[in-house]
């Protein structure tokens, strides 16, 4: 088998949602270039219109919800609605296993002036759930993404908050089907039942999959209510708006972290294990083995990623791209901000020899090396190598 790449940047076909066009320009790259026929200034105004049906004018409630993990883009989140005049609610979900750098910058958007609150879903569960899902569908991080779509329309309703301002449209840059990126000139994409459901990063596993398979082992029916979407029934005559900032407002990933950086944003000292940055991810310390799963099963990761928007960008080359990509690309995780990767089995109760047996099953055998006897081959170092890395 033959990877196909983009031809601009260094996504690969085997993405979830992303099409390589006739062209040869995956759908990332496509949706990026066409931002250059947006008329950014009436997308302005088009947010301002939206906030004026939302905003609440009689001083009773918050204006708007902003869901905010602490990380870079969160933090350019909240400073951007802050400019623009509004008085959100800030909520951050805690993650899987908040860092000590996660909690700093946790506490750095509260010192801007905001009424924060956190909302922390039981942590024995969530282990549990953690080692389930990466069990079962390779993901250890399942709870976090659906927790921060569940759980943050869930309080929404409940804190009677219609709006909520999300960051970017993940279909817009990583390239989802055209129907649900900003694509399309006057489709103001939602953030809602049938979006998470697409892209919420369920990964096929339902809470219905985990009680039934962990009701009689500590896991309740109820224990789930932060991973599941509210039902119609509990939205009521309550309706919650979801809507991505990125649409109205020209997102840059790398920008929004210097933006952060100059308002009190901590990065990491070096490098984030797996990235070419020190400014991604640093807030939770399952996230390293979540990426590692994704590189496994679809042979990308955060250095190609990364790397995929700086060149649409004009600030790398695609030959830079792939020698980064493939110097620090991909490798099998030893560690993740400080804590050993026995450290982060240890939290869900998993051993090495069971981890590396689920890096074998997840592994998508077709996209990697192999030796003659057909066994997946190795560097030196003992990682995958990931096939025709260049297009040929
Ligand atoms: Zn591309």
């Amino acid at each position: 088998m033959k990877i196909t790449y983009c031809k601009k940047c260094i996504i690969p076909e085997t993405r979830p949602n992303t099409e390589i066009g006739t062209d040869g320009l995956c759908s990332g790259c496509r949706y990026y270039f066409y931002r250059d026929k947006i008329d950014w200034d009436k997308r302005k105004k088009d947010f301002f219109e939206i906030i004026k049906k939302y905003k609440n004018n009689n001083n009773f409630n918050h204006d708007c919800v902003i869901p905010a993990s602490g990380g870079k883009d969160s933090t350019y989140q909240v400073l951007k609605v802050l400019e623009l005049g509004l008085k959100p609610l800030v909520i951050t979900i805690s993650t899987d296993w908040l860092t000590k750098i996660g909690r700093q910058n946790i506490e750095n958007i509260k010192s801007f002036g905001v009424d924060f609150l956190e909302f922390t879903p039981n942590k024995k569960v969530r282990k549990k759930i953690n080692k389930f899902a990466l069990q079962t569908v390779g993901d250890i991080t399942w709870t976090e993404e659906m927790a921060i779509s569940c759980s943050i329309t869930r309080l929404a309703i409940k804190m009677d908050i219609p709006l909520v301002i999300w960051g970017e449209n993940s279909e817009n840059e990583n390239g989802g089907p055209e129907k649900n990126s900003d694509f399309l000139e006057g489709v103001v994409q939602k953030h809602n039942q049938e979006w998470f459901e697409e892209f919420g990063g369920t990964n096929g596993l339902r809470s219905s999959d985990i009680l039934f398979a962990w009701k009689d082992r500590g896991i309740a029916e109820k224990d789930l209510i932060p991973y599941k979407f509210p039902t119609a029934e509990e939205f009521g005559n309550k309706k919650v708006d979801g809507i991505f900032l990125g649409y109205f407002f020209p997102w840059d990933g790398k920008k929004n972290a210097e933006i952060a950086i100059e308002n009190g944003f901590k990065t990491y000292d070096s490098w984030v294990e797996g990235n070419i940055v020190n400014y991604e991810n640093l807030d939770n310390y399952l996230m390293r083995i979540h990426d590692y799963f994704k590189f496994l099963k679809y042979g990308y990761d955060r250095v190609s990623d990364w790397s995929s928007l700086q060149i649409r960008r004009g600030r790398l080359s695609r030959e830079e791209a792939i020698t980064l990509s493939r110097e620090h690309g991909g490798k099998y995780p030893k560690e993740y901000l400080g804590k050993s990767l026995k450290e982060i089995l240890n939290y869900i109760d998993m051993s090495q020899d069971e981890f590396d047996q689920l890096c074998f099953k997840f592994t998508n055998k077709k996209i990697f090396e192999k030796n003659t006897d057909g066994s997946l081959k190795l560097d030196n170092s003992g990682n995958l190598i990931k096939l025709n890395y260049d297009n040929k």
